[in-house]
Formats: structure tokens, C-alpha cells, sequence
């Protein structure tokens, strides 16, 4: 029995190893993208086999259900996992006891009962390694060097968030402190003014963060561009290349993607100088599930293909998405760039338009300049016309307004008003644990 462990674990240990060294000649150039497909759809193979008998979940569902077509042959007839069957299955998804995890971790639990999601070390290194890169090119790119100190704004507890920056920072060498404004013991008076004291130069946090504390910054009389800060990493909720540059322009400072991923999946892409997200491609087998009436638009359906703690086969992960390749990003990655464009839940229907969480939010930021916080109401008139109420934190010349009303009338084809508010609705700060559409819309149409 104990020579059967002993075995086992070196057998882990060298697996392990084999992924680390993948993942570095992968990163490295040493395996280019058109190569490493073929290895991908072999790992997804030996993927499965492992959840198969590692997985209590997985067994049954691999064999009970006869899943849809894929683009993969290895995928092929695989049944989904979706977010509701792994509220379901509780613990039993999991492929790994929890004694020989790395970390547990669960989902915030705001949209429905919180899902398991515990990390081995494979896990945390496979996914780290795509985020120290990152980091690195980004801190060579912006500061030349590492010594840049950094608030890492976000929670840890049960969250991975925290804990994944706290360990790339440490191994990169990067000078970092936990400052997380919405923690009960920190506060963004507190947060703010150690930001100043500190001179801190790099933040990681949500857009809903960084515009609040340019908003808190501001009501004290401070233009947030005058602050220490040179670098914003945003992450945790969708953010369009609009939303950067408006970023970018309230803080006077380079703003772009830290991670997109999610407590399920982990960091699925990762942010690069040039404001794109690189695909961890190594790391997954991705699908884009056509969704009626969207062009090149789908979900994000993803096969985690390390054997990890909780490997999820084509996982639907209910975000909207897109690939294209590599080159059209100038940073040098070799990864094809992902779009992300907001939840599949999130699409809604405007003047009988099917539009994205995305291009609403692009449709405001691209109108209105220095946007310190935004929130858009539908409504039916009374003749039964759609109207849209724009709502933005922002100082904006009384003489522009119409112009700003007319090039988002325009663009929705509805009558849409302008209201330039001192505060908005409390739910706003909240895209990052419930939805965008909870925090940035307000539906007041009957039939809806
Ligand atoms: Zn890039």
C-alpha cells in the first residue's frame, strides 16, 4: 500500500514537471500555436480519462449523457457542464480529496449556491505561470523594472483573486500590499490615502474600483491623475476597450487587463501591454458556441485540460466571446487574442436588437468623456416607444449635451436623454459579484 502511494506520488511529482516544462516551452517559442494544438486534443484526451476515474461526477455524467457535436473530435459527443450541474453536484465534481489540494476556494455564491472550487499545486503553477509572464512584460514595459510597489484591491478569504497576485508579486519580486477598499477594515478613505502615502504605482482591481476611487479621490479635491499611479490592472468584470481608455484618461495611466478567468476555470487569458487578452493556450480546449442571431460572437466553452484539483470538461462558461489571432496584437504574443464581451445572460434586447453587455457599454464611454461612473434605464412611453436614460458621473459642458443625446440616439435608434448625476445607484458597484446587467441596467419596460 505505502510502495502503491510512494508510486503515485512520483508519478504526480513528474507530471507535474512535464506540465511546468510544457507551459515554459510553450511561453518561451519554443512550441508554436500550429503544433500545439495537436497536443491539446491529446491532453484533453487524457483529461477525460481522468476525471473519468478520479470523479464521481464525471463518471456518471460521461456516461449517462450524450452531448452535442464539436469542431474537436476528442469533444465529439462529450456531454457540457454547465453552471447549474455543478451547483448540483456539489463536492462530487471535484477530482481530488481534499487532503491533497494546494487551496480551497469557492464561487462568490450571489447568483446561486456557491460552487466547490479547491486548487492542487499543478493548478495554481500551470495558471500562475501564464500570469507571471504577464505581469513581467507588462512592469518591463511600463517601469523598466520590477520595483514598483502595488495594491493588490481585491478579496481573498474564499476568493483565488487575492491570493494568485500575492503569489506572482512575490515570485517576481514585486513590492506589493493587500488593499482591498470594500473589506470592512480598509475602507476607500483608508485605501486612498495609503495609496498616496505609500506611492503606490500599480493597482489590480475591478473597473468599479478604480472609477470609485477616482471618485473618492476627486470629492477630496485630488484629480486622480496627480497620484502615484502609473499602472491600473483591471479584472473581475467586463471591461471594453472604451472603458480602458476611460480608465486610463481619469488616472493619467497606462490601463489594461490583468486576467480574465473565474474561480471555476482560473486565469483563462491574461492582460498585455497593448490593452488585448492572450488565451492560456496550453492550459484549455476552447469552443464557441453559436448563439442565434450573433455573427463570430459565441460562449466561451472551455475543456481544462491540466489535471488539476477540478478539471471541467467543455465547460459552458455562459460568457460571450470571441478569438483572433495573435496577430493582431503588436505585444509579440504568439496567443490568439479573446474578446470578451459580457454574460450570454446579459444580452438584451433594445428596440427589438439583440445588443451586448459590451456594446452598450462602448455606445456610452465612446459619447461621453471622463466617465467616474455610468447606468443606463429602458423604459416604454407612453405611446409605446422605447426610451433609453443615460445616467453618468461626469463633468460635462451644458453645451455638449445634445451632441452627446444625438450620437446615442443614433446609435441605439431610440430618443436616449443624457442625466448627469453627482451618484448613482448603489447596485453599480456591484458587476463583479452579481452581474453587469444587475449593475448597470435598470429594465423599467412592462412587457419585460
Ligand atoms: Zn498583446
Amino acid at each position: 500500500m505505502h510502495i502503491l502511494e510512494g508510486e503515485k506520488a512520483m508519478f504526480n511529482n513528474q507530471l507535474h514537471q512535464e506540465w511546468l516544462e510544457h507551459i515554459d516551452d510553450y511561453i518561451n517559442g519554443q512550441i508554436e500555436l500550429k503544433n500545439l494544438f495537436q497536443t491539446t486534443e491529446s491532453h484533453a484526451e487524457k483529461v477525460i480519462d481522468y476525471v473519468d476515474e478520479q470523479s464521481s461526477f464525471y463518471r456518471e455524467h460521461l456516461r449517462n449523457k450524450s452531448g452535442s457535436s464539436s469542431q474537436f473530435k476528442v469533444l465529439d459527443g462529450v456531454p457540457f457542464t454547465t453552471k447549474e450541474d455543478l451547483r448540483f453536484a456539489g463536492t462530487s465534481v471535484c477530482s481530488l480529496p481534499f487532503d491533497k489540494i494546494a487551496m480551497y476556494y469557492e464561487t462568490t455564491g450571489t447568483t446561486g449556491t456557491p460552487t466547490p472550487c479547491p486548487r492542487s499545486s499543478i493548478d495554481v503553477e500551470t495558471s500562475g505561470a501564464f500570469v507571471k509572464k504577464a505581469m513581467n512584460d507588462v512592469y518591463q514595459a511600463r517601469f523598466g523594472t520590477m520595483n514598483a510597489l502595488t495594491a493588490i484591491m481585491g478579496p481573498s478569504e474564499l476568493y483565488a483573486f487575492g491570493d494568485t497576485y500575492g503569489e506572482i508579486c512575490r515570485k517576481l519580486g514585486i513590492p506589493f500590499v493587500r488593499l482591498w477598499p470594500e473589506s470592512p477594515r480598509v475602507g476607500l478613505d483608508k485605501a486612498a490615502h495609503l495609496i498616496t502615502n505609500l506611492g503606490v504605482r500599480s493597482l489590480i482591481c475591478s473597473p468599479a474600483v478604480a472609477l470609485a476611487l477616482a471618485r473618492f479621490y476627486t470629492s477630496i479635491g485630488v484629480a486622480p491623475r496627480e497620484t502615484s499611479v502609473d499602472q491600473i490592472f483591471v479584472l473581475g468584470e467586463l471591461c471594453t476597450p472604451e472603458m480602458l481608455q476611460n480608465i486610463a484618461h481619469l488616472w493619467g495611466a497606462n490601463c489594461s487587463h490583468g486576467l480574465y478567468g473565474s474561480q471555476e476555470a482560473h486565469a483563462v487569458a491574461t492582460g498585455c501591454s497593448q490593452g488585448n487578452l492572450h488565451f492560456c493556450e496550453t492550459n484549455y480546449l476552447a469552443e464557441i458556441l453559436p448563439i442565434p442571431g450573433l455573427e463570430g460572437i459565441g460562449e466561451l466553452c472551455l475543456t481544462m485540460l491540466v489535471p488539476g484539483a477540478k478539471p471541467l470538461i467543455r465547460f459552458r462558461t455562459g460568457d460571450l466571446a470571441s478569438f483572433s489571432p495573435a496577430t493582431n496584437c503588436s505585444c509579440g504574443s504568439h496567443s490568439r487574442c479573446l474578446k470578451v464581451f459580457g454574460r450570454v445572460d446579459d444580452i438584451i434586447t433594445i428596440a427589438e436588437r439583440q445588443m451586448l453587455p459590451a456594446s452598450i457599454e462602448s455606445a456610452v464611454l465612446g459619447a461621453v468623456d471622463n466617465v467616474l461612473g455610468y447606468q443606463v434605464a429602458v423604459s416604454t412611453a407612453d405611446n409605446g416607444t422605447e426610451t433609453i436614460e443615460v445616467s453618468v458621473i461626469a463633468t460635462i459642458e451644458p453645451g455638449s449635451i445634445a451632441q452627446i443625446q444625438k450620437k446615442m440616439t443614433d446609435y441605439f435608434a431610440i430618443p436616449v436623454k443624457l442625466n448627469v448625476t453627482e451618484q448613482l445607484d448603489a447596485r453599480t458597484e456591484t458587476g463583479a459579484y452579481v452581474s453587469w446587467k444587475h449593475a448597470r441596467i435598470i429594465d423599467n419596460r412592462k412587457s419585460s
